[in-house]
């Protein structure tokens, strides 16, 4: 959905809201546009409503708000920028919005403000529950945050079952209705309060909500309907990655229940330290050393830059240890843009510890014409 609305525009918080700001704009817009609240137009009432619950589902979570910020409201589009990566899973994919948007979270969110909706807590367990998402740590080298990189990784999740493709029942036989529910999932009470009598619905103790019973599990699943395997996972990491960045693979979390779509996985990268370079956002340092025959007389210097290459660069004489210098974009790639960040390098001076007779010689001479000291400098006002 590359039109959707901004889910920082949906709750009328700015980007920088707090955690308790999200809370408060969502809970007033929530009550504001529920359904029940809105009983003559119930249907846009419901979309806002939606709306608004799936921009809190994703700001309120700390790294999918972190992903969201990072790569924008448009979801998939926003991902033309990269160029190279393509949304087939397990590649660098963001699918449309979040999909965590089902009722079960729909019935979470009735019961936190004290709604009951439809079928109540009945509803929780027998409807479609979206899966787990799941996280990985993930080091990679600065050369491979610098070029990008393409990883493999291998993960213990759960998956569906292929024997019995999810349903838990041996193949060939299928699940019974539950006698006590007659395939509701939920029992209804009728309780007596000082309001009078209330109709209550709770969860099938028989079927535990699912309204069916199984007589003959899946022997390969136990009746899990998914079992516990390796997975290899190909994972695209952006060049100008940073650390502490998250990479979302959609739909390569845990299997959803009763039909609910499957979880994320979020890849959380970590960079190594680098023995020459080091980083600031897309800039990268470093340090050069010269000699301080290069340093009087100027020299043309060979650069070494991440991705392996050489870069010339010409120090003019005279030039101080400490002197900073710029290559401009030769620095990390951003990575929602095609521009880069620079590449500074810093001079220090190398006072040879060794000399031969010769060098000594030319040396001792030269000192001669300079056998004055240098005014010792002056501190300035600020020290
Ligand atoms: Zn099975
Ligand atoms: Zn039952």
């Amino acid at each position: 959905m590359a039109n959707k609305r901004d889910y920082y525009e949906v709750l009328g918080v700015d980007k920088n809201a707090t955690d308790e700001e999200l809370k408060k704009a969502y809970r007033k817009l929530a009550k504001k546009y529920h359904p029940d609240a809105n009983p003559d137009n119930k249907k846009e009432a419901e979309a806002k409503f939606k709306e608004v619950n799936e921009a809190y589902e994703t700001l309120s979570d700390k790294q999918k708000r972190q992903a969201y910020d990072q790569f924008g409201p448009d979801g998939p589009s926003g991902f033309s920028g990269f160029g190279g990566f393509n949304g087939q899973n397990g590649t660098y994919t963001y699918s449309s919005g979040f999909s965590g948007f089902d009722d079960d979270i729909f019935s979470n969110i009735f019961k936190g403000f004290g709604f009951d909706f439809g079928g109540g807590s009945a509803r929780n367990s027998n409807g479609p529950r979206r899966g787990p998402d799941l996280k990985y740590n993930l080091e990679i080298t600065f050369e491979e945050a610098y070029l990008g990189v393409q990883k493999e990784i291998v993960i213990y999740r759960y998956e569906t079952c292929n024997t019995c493709h999810g349903e838990k029942t041996k193949p060939g036989t299928h699940p019974e209705t539950c006698t006590m529910c007659h395939g509701s999932g939920k029992i209804e009470q009728v309780v007596t309060t000082i309001f009078g009598q209330m109709k209550t619905a709770k969860t099938c103790s028989n079927c535990g909500g699912t309204g069916k019973i199984i007589k003959e599990p899946c022997p390969e699943c136990r009746g899990k309907g998914k079992i516990k395997k390796q997975t290899k996972i190909k994972v695209s990491i952006p060049a100008g990655i940073d650390d502490g960045q998250t990479v979302v693979l959609r739909n390569e979390g845990e299997p959803g229940n009763q039909g609910g779509p499957k979880g994320d996985l979020y890849i959380l990268v970590h960079i190594k330290r680098h023995s020459i370079y080091t980083r600031k956002g897309d800039v990268v340092y470093c340090e050069v050393p010269i000699t301080f025959t290069q340093a009087t007389l100027g020299a043309e210097l060979q650069i070494p830059m991440v991705d392996g290459t050489k870069e010339k660069y010409k120090i003019p004489d005279g030039t101080q240890t400490g002197t900073k210098f710029v290559i401009r974009n030769k620095g990390f790639k951003s990575v929602n843009g095609m521009q880069r960040g620079d590449f500074v390098f810093t001079v220090t001076v190398q006072v040879p510890k060794k000399l031969s007779a010769e060098q000594r010689d030319l040396l001792t001479k030269l000192a001669k014409t300079m056998n004055e000291q240098p005014p010792i400098k002056k501190r300035g006002l600020f020290g």
